[in-house]
């Protein structure tokens, strides 16, 4: 006899491995729990994979790279643009799908989450036709030309944060170059993967090219870094998976691309735009919940501002509504999970104990009705901290950020580089001079000046010191997912 709670689980949605070409149920049959942040309530379930099912996915890819490696640029480049139409055909539902499953606002994913996804796919559809290599002319009597081939079947994993908006990052490249997939979404957000999977079946994409296996990390995402017949792996996610990951692919020497932590430096100085600054701030610091790793959780404020600032910021922050992200007027929704709501209020208590002042928020909120079980924190800034103390260390990844004061150039940039990242930073100045200056001199792969996260996708988009390895974006995607051969040709000399 089955319990309530049992019989409800049967019923409800299962969500599909994609297998050469087909939605095939896990191997042994086995579920994951899909939980909506937004009520806390059990919503769908995930395959929980093994390694039978990863094996097979493999296999499928391995067998379709014979082909699809041989096609056209211009075939795979129309496929590309084939399934970005189709993402924007049923935009409504991927719009409300994805919020659903991540708890962020869904005018959120209506203006960045699933347009981009479709404008990735069309990126690299195109950036393929203009992909070009060079060619060496040795004393008029050698030419050496270079060949970029795809390389075999990719591992692509991605993070729970920006789902299909990174997921479509890494595959489509990868497809495009003309290398198979394996490709593994977040357990914790696998919809929108699940729904893309249908539109490949839709748009005819031949069996095999692109497989997607949800499940644990721990054991599908381990599974496609050791595989031997996956010779290349793009992982997005935090810096600990990326140690571990970086373990497995070196074993085998596999090309791996790792996008990973950031506890990013918002620095603004006495001469800055205060407005602009402010504007860009609370996005920095709040947007998706703050659950985005070019966030700019430690924000620098020079000494004659400091107080200033910190009071447009927090009457600016204490206007923003939290709350059901499906109402248009709550600028931040659900975080990701139970687990991750209390990792951040954990750090929140670490740094009161630290000596840190919560001037705002520090507390989970608790809705009402159907969506009181759900995942929410108000946002929260805390000053008083020193900036190596190990809240302005660690990634926090939540609606959280620290006001730091500072009197020098010279002062910020060292406590802008303290940490072990260096992913991205915010400066904020009218001083030309000084904004290429500090540029200069700040260790991170991104620097924006006056601005922050304006993505050009041809730009080399990476990080520095543990924020990862190497770059992607543009041609240095397609750079990643090729090999370089090298091909000498001696001529003739005789006339
Ligand atoms: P995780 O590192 O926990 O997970 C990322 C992906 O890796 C998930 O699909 C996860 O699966 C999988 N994974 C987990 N363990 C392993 C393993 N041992 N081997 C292979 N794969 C594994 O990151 P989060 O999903 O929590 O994402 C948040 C992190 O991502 C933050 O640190 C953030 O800064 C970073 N990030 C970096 C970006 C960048 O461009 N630099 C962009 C966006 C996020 P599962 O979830 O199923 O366990």
């Amino acid at each position: 006899m089955l319990t309530g709670e049992e019989q409800l689980l049967y019923k409800m949605k299962k969500i599909k491995n994609y297998i050469n070409g087909k939605l095939t149920p896990p191997y042994n049959n086995s579920y994951i729990k899909n939980y909506e942040p937004r009520s806390g309530k059990i919503y769908s379930l995930i395959p929980d994979s093994n390694t039978k099912d990863v094996n097979m996915a493999v296999k499928a890819a391995k067998t379709a790279f014979k082909t699809w490696s041989k096609t056209s640029k211009e075939f795979r480049s129309d496929l590309l643009i084939a399934i970005a139409n189709e993402i924007e055909k049923n935009k409504i539902k991927f719009i409300k799908a994805e919020s659903r499953d991540n708890g962020k606002p869904e005018w959120l994913t209506k203006k960045v989450d699933i347009p981009r996804s479709a404008t990735n796919l069309k990126f690299f559809a195109s950036a393929i036709l203009h992909y070009d290599s060079k060619s060496h002319e040795m004393n008029e009597s050698v030419i050496n030309y270079t060949l970029k081939q795809p390389i075999g079947v990719a591992g692509c994993i991605s993070p729970w944060n920006l789902p299909l908006y990174l997921f479509t990052w890494k595959i489509a490249p990868a497809l495009a170059a003309g290398n198979t997939v394996v490709a593994k979404p977040s357990e914790l957000t696998p919809m929108t993967a699940y729904m893309f999977s249908k539109l490949c079946i839709k748009v005819g994409l031949p069996k095999g090219v692109l497989n997607i296996i949800h499940g644990y990390g721990n054991i599908v995402g381990e599974e496609i870094t050791k595989h031997p017949d996956i010779q290349v792996v793009s992982f997005t996610g935090g810096t600990e998976t990326g140690k571990k990951i970086a373990k497995n692919t070196s074993q085998s020497f596999k090309k791996t691309s790792l996008e990973l932590g950031g506890k990013n430096p918002n620095i603004i100085f006495e001469d800055a735009d205060l407005k602009l600054a402010l504007n860009y701030t609370i996005k920095a610091s709040f947007l998706n919940q703050g659950q985005i790793c070019l966030c700019g959780s430690r924000i620098f404020l020079q000494q004659k501002i400091y107080t200033k600032f910190k009071n447009l910021f927090l009457k600016k922050t204490a206007e923003l509504k939290v709350g059901d992200p499906q109402k248009k007027e709550n600028f931040l929704g659900a975080v990701i999970s139970k687990s991750h709501m209390n990792k951040i209020i954990t750090n929140i208590n670490t740094a009161k104990k630290e000596g840190g002042k919560i001037l705002l928020g520090g507390t989970k909120k608790i809705l009402k009705g159907k969506l009181k079980e759900g995942y929410y924190v108000n946002p929260t800034i805390i000053e008083n901290l020193d900036y190596n103390s190990s809240i302005n260390q660690e990634e926090i990844f939540g609606p959280v950020v620290t006001l730091i004061p500072f009197k020098t150039e010279k002062e910020v940039i060292k406590y802008a580089n303290s940490t072990k990242y260096g992913l991205s930073a915010s400066i904020f100045t009218q001083d030309i001079d000084k904004a290429h200056r500090v540029a200069r001199n700040i260790d991170s792969g991104i620097v924006w000046i006056n601005s922050w996260m304006i993505r050009d996708l041809r730009i080399p988009f990476g990080g520095m010191k543990q924020s990862g390895l190497g770059r992607e974006g543009g041609f240095k995607s397609l750079d990643f997912f090729t090999e370089t051969k090298n091909v000498c040709v001696k001529l003739n000399e005789r006339l």
